[in-house]
């Protein structure tokens, strides 16, 4: 199925996708994942080429009406820390620890000024990989009274929380797509793993350069007066 963009020869189906390009507009939002300090190159769980997602990523926040900007936000003691970390699920090391440098947005990384901030992993017995928490805001509910019906993702880590948001937006019944050279994973394995897992779940693979901008933009949400406007649409 096609989203109201106007999409030249993509569909949902994935592999069809491939060459072919989308236009975002009005009804799409993008999603930026965990680009924080901890997750690139010289953070606690550095990833290669983590702060290569940047400039992609600030190329393409002009292209859209509405962003989320999601962020590990963990308290010291947080369940997934492990003192002899395996560098897999549940045996993390200490990384993106609330208040400290770790925990920053990565240098660089520009944000709308109305982007939406998600902070999720907050619990310190509760893993979080998902930029849709299922604590305090339902993030989709949110965006689907905003008339949102398409999710880009891209950011960090391919093989957790790129996955997982991915696949809770493919549940929420978004139609999503996964920015690939903006995203980078932890380990080639995982990372293919989970590229396959989000292709059979209806996520459709594209890259950056696909991404095309048609110029709509969601409607205001209030008059010049500050009153609430109302749109039938
Ligand atoms: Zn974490």
């Amino acid at each position: 199925m096609n989203g109201p963009g106007g999409d030249a020869g993509v569909t949902a189906a994935g592999p069809a996708a491939a060459g072919g390009t989308v236009s975002t507009g009005a009804h799409d939002v993008l999603m930026v994942v965990d680009v924080q300090a901890d997750f690139c190159p010289g953070g606690a769980l550095g990833v290669e080429g983590g702060f290569d997602v940047v400039p992609v990523i600030n190329g393409l926040t002009s292209k859209f009406g509405r962003w989320v900007y999601t962020r590990d936000w963990h308290p010291h003691d947080h369940v997934s820390f492990s003192a002899d970390p395996e560098f897999r699920d549940g045996s993390w090391p200490p990384h993106a620890v609330q208040g400290t440098p770790g925990a920053a947005w990565c240098a660089g990384l520009e944000m709308p000024m109305n982007a939406i901030l998600i902070s999720k992993g907050d619990d310190p017995a509760l893993e979080e990989y998902s930029g849709f928490p299922k604590q305090r805001l339902d993030l989709a509910e949110f965006l689907r009274l905003r008339k949102v019906e398409r999710v880009f993702i891209a950011g960090l880590t391919a093989d957790y929380c790129v996955k997982n948001t991915a696949l809770d937006a493919c549940k929420a019944g978004f139609t999503v797509f996964v920015v690939e050279d903006a995203v980078r994973g932890v380990a080639p394995d995982t990372t293919a793993r989970a590229y396959a897992e989000m292709r059979a779940a209806g996520v459709t693979i594209i890259r950056s350069e696909q991404i095309a901008d048609s110029g709509n933009r969601p409607a205001a949400a209030y008059d010049e007066h500050g009153h609430p406007v109302h749109h039938d649409d």
